[in-house]
């Protein structure tokens, strides 16, 4: 997570800051070297005084004296988790949320017409709103058992809804047709 180049150059903390947190929270540690200094305000590059002050005072004086940098910044990173998860608004239904919704329908309409014993006669209730181009059956009577008609173009009815597929295809485009309007 990078915001600006600077702040990844830069330390945040001045040296003086950071000689402020050390005699603060290690108090017995005596005078910081300013090498000492200069190492943490690297370490700490990324984060403010204020954000070091909270993650040690967080830490618990024991614990905050022998702190390394490095529970620090975990500290940080913590607290500032907790900030996004807190402030941020909720998100708003993405679009794969919605896909993920209209899926789980399916699936529940399928479990609906599988309950139901449904499953396939959904073609055939669909097929049977029209005539069939084929055997000539009318809406809403079943297909005949016929596999080739007066002119030799043959067809079989589909095993399970028993409709000739030309019909099912004549309904879909009619339903189809209907409905975009
Ligand atoms: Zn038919």
């Amino acid at each position: 997570m990078t915001t600006t180049r600077s702040t990844a150059t830069e330390p945040k903390m001045s040296a003086a800051e950071v000689r402020s947190l050390l005699s603060t929270f290690r108090p017995t540690s005596g005078t910081p070297s300013d090498a000492t200094v200069e190492a943490w305000r690297h370490t700490l590059a990324r984060c403010t005084f204020g954000e070091c002050q909270a993650a040690l005072l967080a830490l618990g004086p024991s614990r905050a004296r022998t702190a390394t940098p490095e529970q620090i910044i975990a500290g940080i990173r913590t607290a500032r988790a907790a900030r996004t998860t807190t402030t941020v608004p909720r998100p708003r239904v993405s679009d794969a949320d919605r896909a993920a919704f209209a899926a789980s329908g399916a699936r529940g309409i399928e479990r609906v017409y599988a309950a139901m014993s449904w499953t396939r006669n959904h073609d055939r209730a669909l097929a049977q709103r029209v005539a069939c181009p084929f055997c000539r059956a009318l809406p809403g009577r079943l297909c005949r058992p016929l596999s080739r008609d007066r002119s030799g173009r043959a067809e079989r009815r589909d095993s399970v809804s028993l409709v000739h597929p030309s019909r099912l295809e004549r309904a879909c485009a009619a339903e189809d047709g209907g409905e975009r309007r």
